[in-house]
């Protein structure tokens, strides 16, 4: 059994449909990349996952109807997101945004910070202050926090400069190579998202047109669907 199954998952926005049958399963310790052009429904397919917008059909964590869960408790039950631009507390320190989400398993400060130095040599600084790298990172520390088994990861390198760009990817490797989560990753960039998943599913207008193993996905197919 996949630890995360979707299938023909719909979802709208009052009268505007945008996801018209997404398919997508995850395993345990499996890196999942869900590409697509821009305004395909990757992210609305993640809202979805974390039941922060409505939407129908088979939706399932752990063997649990995520369906019948509020957002909330999908937290709990061990789905960790790091969303497009990344939300942290401005005003609290890199420290409280980090003990804000904690919940109790192997993902603490020490791990955390051993994964993101940054982060522990600014970890009285208040977030506002620091850059949007290191946001990005306190941003998925915050998720690690939670200690998920899954965790969301949605454009987490979007507009960052190369070096830190290297440095998160290190660090989702690392994720990948010494733990036993899911990931579940969305990047514009290809070359980067054929280093670290596994597996890819594509998405055209808010549906499953293609999933595969990661080096299963041809030049055709990538030009085809994602435009690279
Ligand atoms: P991007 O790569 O640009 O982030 P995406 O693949 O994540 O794109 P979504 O953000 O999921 O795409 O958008 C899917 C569709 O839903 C698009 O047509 C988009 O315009 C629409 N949409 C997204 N958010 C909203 C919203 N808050 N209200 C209405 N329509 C929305």
């Amino acid at each position: 059994m996949s630890l995360l199954a979707v299938s023909a998952l719909t979802a709208s926005y009052g009268v505007s449909q945008a996801l018209f049958g997404v398919d997508l399963e995850l395993d345990e310790g499996e890196v999942l990349a869900v590409m697509g052009r821009n305004g395909m429904g990757k992210t609305t397919t993640v809202k979805a996952i974390c039941r922060m917008i409505r939407s129908q059909g088979r939706l399932q964590f752990d063997g649990h109807d995520l369906h019948a869960l509020p957002s909330f408790r999908v937290a709990r039950l061990g789905i960790g997101l790091v969303p497009e631009g990344r939300r942290c507390f401005g005003n609290l320190t890199v420290a409280e945004n980090l003990i804000a989400t904690a919940r109790p398993g192997p993902w603490d400060m020490r791990r955390v910070a051993y994964l993101f130095p940054r982060l522990d040599e600014r970890r009285n600084q208040r977030a506002a202050s620091l850059s949007g790298g290191e946001q990005q990172m306190l941003a998925i520390g915050r998720a690690l926090m939670t200690n998920p088994r899954l965790l969301i990861l949605d454009e987490a390198t979007e507009g960052l400069a190369p070096i830190i760009r290297q440095e998160i990817r290190a660090a989702i490797a690392r994720l990948k190579s010494e733990t036993a989560m899911a990931i579940l990753v969305i990047d514009k960039s290809l070359t980067d998202l054929r280093r670290v998943a596994d597996r890819a599913v594509i998405l055209e207008r808010g549906k499953t047109v293609w999933s595969g193993r990661m080096s299963a996905l041809t030049r055709q197919i990538s030009q085809r669907f994602v435009g690279v």
